[in-house]
């Protein structure tokens, strides 16, 4: 329960790494505000499902993460009905995979909005209330494509190296406030939005979706296996103890020897 009386933020938690995210909190003691797209039903099931489990409060904002007045709105909503954010996880992520020179604009400016905009307009929400409270963590999700490249990805990677960016312009201003701000490095974890992916590599190529699942590990992952929504957490649980509360501005990889190489 080393998380009890935290109020943590996890943008993207109704699927994958962000779900992950606020489970291990959650067990820790901490309440949730989730958030992220879905539907309702399922949303609202998923909510009352984690508050049961783990005898915390849990709310919802169905803010989008490309579109800063809905940021602003849902920190001040945070701050009115839980008190404000102790530990914000910036993990909303989407992803559009073409060469350059066919990427969509529309698809580039959604990525930038959601993978890089919004990590930098949440923290703008949260700093102030840390700040006030003189303990803050800052975690964002930002990936082995924040450290190198792929092709096909120019959106992506450009967010997360920027992502990565900001985490350390994060950590140098908030260094005497006892706010940290670290970013999760992850390589390939099976969530829907690898999933996806494996998906249209299955349908082009005429292969099974494990055999794309393969060819994707073998490609990048030296050890042969997806990591899990669950590790995700437990590093982000790491991240929140005192353990940790002199690290900061730290890409921390989780990635299977993917940038190792
Ligand atoms: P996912 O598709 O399972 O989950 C994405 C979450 O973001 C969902 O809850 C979705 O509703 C939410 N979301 C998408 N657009 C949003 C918006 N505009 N506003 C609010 N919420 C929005 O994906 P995932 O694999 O769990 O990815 C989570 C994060 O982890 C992303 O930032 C991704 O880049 C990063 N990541 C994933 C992997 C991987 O292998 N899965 C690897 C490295 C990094």
């Amino acid at each position: 329960m080393a998380l009890k009386g935290k109020v943590a933020l996890v943008t993207g938690s109704t699927s994958g790494i962000g779900l992950g995210i606020a489970r291990a909190f959650a067990a820790e003691g901490a309440d949730l505000m989730l958030n992220g797209f879905g539907d309702p039903a399922g949303i609202e099931a998923l909510r009352a499902e984690l508050a049961k489990t783990f005898g915390v409060r849990v709310g919802y904002s169905a803010a989008d993460m490309s579109k800063p007045a809905e940021i602003a709105a849902m920190g001040a909503e945070i701050e009115a009905s839980m008190g404000g954010v102790d530990i914000l996880v910036n993990n909303a992520g989407i992803q559009h995979v073409a060469a350059i020179e066919d990427f969509p604009e529309d698809k580039w400016h959604a990525i930038i909005a959601i993978n890089l905009s919004a990590v930098f307009f949440c923290m703008q929400a949260v700093i102030p209330g840390m700040k006030k409270k003189g303990w803050g963590r800052i975690i964002n999700v930002a990936s082995a494509h924040g450290l190198v490249a792929s092709g096909r990805k120019a959106a992506y990677v450009a967010a997360k190296h920027g992502v990565l960016g900001l985490t350390k312009v994060a950590a140098i201003e908030l260094a005497n406030a006892g706010v940290t701000a670290n970013a999760i490095c992850p390589g390939w974890v099976k969530t829907p939005l690898v999933d996806r992916q494996l998906e249209a590599r299955a349908h082009q190529e005429g292969i099974s979706v494990e055999m794309a699942a393969q060819a994707f590990l073998a490609e990048k992952q030296p050890m042969l296996q997806f990591s899990t929504p669950e590790a995700i957490g437990g590093l982000a649980v790491f991240l929140c103890s005192d353990a940790a509360r002199t690290i900061t501005g730290t890409p921390v990889s989780i990635d299977g020897g993917w940038t190792a190489q």
